[in-house]
């Protein structure tokens, strides 16, 4: 038996142990990676839309509505703090299809922890998903900073896969709508994941972006995806 398939029968065992998957499950479906992935799935104009530190009303709510009304579904990469002061956004956010990512209890440097508390910041940060959307399926992780340390594999073998990204749109300091909504277009190549910010601050201007950007993209071709599930 190989060494990476002995891996991955002990992930799918601790995926079994976590989530009541049973391991002929977790490996019928491949079971996540280490690999950070941060490419979006199918061929040619694809992208992916990922927004992170949320669930953050009212923004979150206005930009569930703008996906809402061009039809597509995006990744959302939850703050546990943020899970537990806004869950019934969290229920918003999986109840319209969208895929959710678990970003870390408190947005810490991981890289700065233990695996152990890796672990520990990991699993409660799905447990408040969870208490807040019981059927939640939570696809992805992404480190806070994209600062890794050994997150991957501890993601890996609590059944996410890790979750990068090709470039970003520098929303923290929000330069205006139009600015945000060039810096898409100015970056994006095809089959790009594109980290976006709906909590953290102010993302009004984020959201805006978006309504402006997806339209366009549509008319040129561009079809919006979800990022690969495995690595
Ligand atoms: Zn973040």
């Amino acid at each position: 038996m190989s060494r990476s398939l002995l891996r991955c029968l002990a992930a799918a065992v601790t995926v079994a142990g976590a989530l009541t998957v049973t391991p002929s499950a977790a490996l019928a479906h491949g079971g996540p990676t280490p690999v950070v992935v941060d490419t979006a799935r199918g061929h040619g104009n694809v992208v992916s839309f990922t927004f992170d530190d949320g669930p953050n009303p009212p923004d979150t709510l206005h930009l569930l509505a703008v996906l809402r009304k061009n039809h597509v579904k995006a990744v959302f990469c939850l703050v546990g703090d943020q899970v537990k002061a806004h869950p019934e956004v969290v229920r918003r956010i999986a109840a319209e299809g969208h895929t959710l990512c678990n970003h870390s209890l408190h947005h810490d440097n991981l890289s700065l922890l233990t695996p152990e508390q890796v672990t520990a910041d990991l699993t409660e940060t799905s447990t408040l998903i969870h208490q807040a959307v019981p059927w939640a399926n939570i696809a992805y992780f992404r480190a806070p900073y994209g600062s890794w340390g050994q997150s991957p594999q501890i993601a890996a073998d609590l059944g996410m896969q890790p979750l990068g990204w090709r470039f970003d749109i520098e929303d923290w300091v929000p330069p205006g709508a139009d600015v945000l909504a060039q810096r898409i277009r100015d970056r994006l190549t095809p089959g790009a994941v594109i980290l976006m910010h709906d909590g953290g601050g102010d993302r009004s201007q984020t959201v805006d972006a978006v309504a402006q950007v997806i339209p366009e993209l549509r008319a040129q071709g561009w079809r919006l995806t979800l990022p690969l599930r495995r690595g």
